[in-house]
């Protein structure tokens, strides 16, 4: 069934028809289930419902949203895929900035949608502040996007290779949300596979970070970055809370399930 849902546009602020906009790119759903065993996703915090697709929400008009598809689409071509097959240097034009900056700005979009804004608290202000400079930025001349850093590490196999759980989490799962470290940082983490997407908030910039900076042209490279050891503490919680949820939360019944699931795929 197919339902139309009438709202304001989060973005442009026009009012009709919203899309059912994907949080986090749909191409990266498609590529989980092509690659999965059991060929179905599960979200770690209901692991017995799969998953079609990843976090969908009526946010955005079409308009806007084939604006995000655009940049999307280049991404998943000159990174994602490359890097999942192998690749470990990028060249990267304007395209990689409005990417981070629309999946950032969506991730932000949503903490405001399931915590009411209070004017009250330091850290709403400066969040409410850095979307504002990057939905201006996603729909105007795209010159100005505030003084913001955004980061984009490709994640070490090596220390993949301590844990399977925490491999699992690096390599094969989706996380993104507003972070709170506990020195005080806020940031939009975005755990995608094999990659995390970090925009610093507040502060805007911060020291720890080499060969990661995204800015509006130029080449990253996988064995050339480092990330702070505040964000890698903060992965490896996040990889321990996530596939805590995804073992020790799932039903019997649903192992036998993915079981059944796989066996069969390899049988055919
Ligand atoms: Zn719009």
């Amino acid at each position: 069934m197919n339902m139309e849902k009438i709202g304001h546009c989060r973005l442009c602020g026009m009012e009709g028809v919203l899309e059912d906009s994907h949080i986090v790119p749909r191409f990266i759903g498609r590529w989980l289930r092509k690659t999965s065993e059991a060929g179905d996703l599960r979200n770690p915090f209901n692991p017995n419902k799969p998953e079609n697709d990843l976090l969908s929400i009526y946010l955005l008009c079409s308009k806007c949203e084939d604006m995000f598809n655009k940049s999307e689409t280049i991404f998943s071509k000159k990174i994602f895929h490359k890097y999942q097959e192998g690749a470990s240097k990028f060249d990267y034009d304007d395209w990689l900035i409005n990417f981070v900056i629309s999946l950032s700005w969506r991730i932000g979009t949503l903490y405001f949608i399931n915590n009411s804004f209070d004017e009250t608290n330091s850290k709403h202000l400066q969040l409410n502040e850095a979307l504002n400079i990057w939905g201006s930025y996603l729909l105007g001349d795209g010159t100005n996007f505030g003084n913001y850093n955004h980061h984009l590490y490709f994640v070490d196999d090596r220390i993949s290779e301590l844990n399977v759980g925490y491999k699992f989490y690096l390599n094969r799962s989706v996380d993104g949300h507003v972070g709170f470290l506990p020195n005080g940082e806020m940031i939009i983490y975005c755990m995608l596979p094999g990659m995390l997407i970090v925009s610093n908030v507040s502060p805007k910039s911060r020291k720890g970070w080499k060969g990661t900076n995204i800015n509006r042209f130029g080449t990253l490279q996988k064995n050339k970055q480092n990330g702070p050891a505040d964000i890698a503490n903060y992965m490896i919680d996040r990889a321990i809370l996530s596939t805590y949820f995804l073992f020790s939360g799932m039903s019997e019944r649903q192992k036998e399930k993915i079981k059944e699931k796989v066996s069969k795929k390899k049988t055919n």
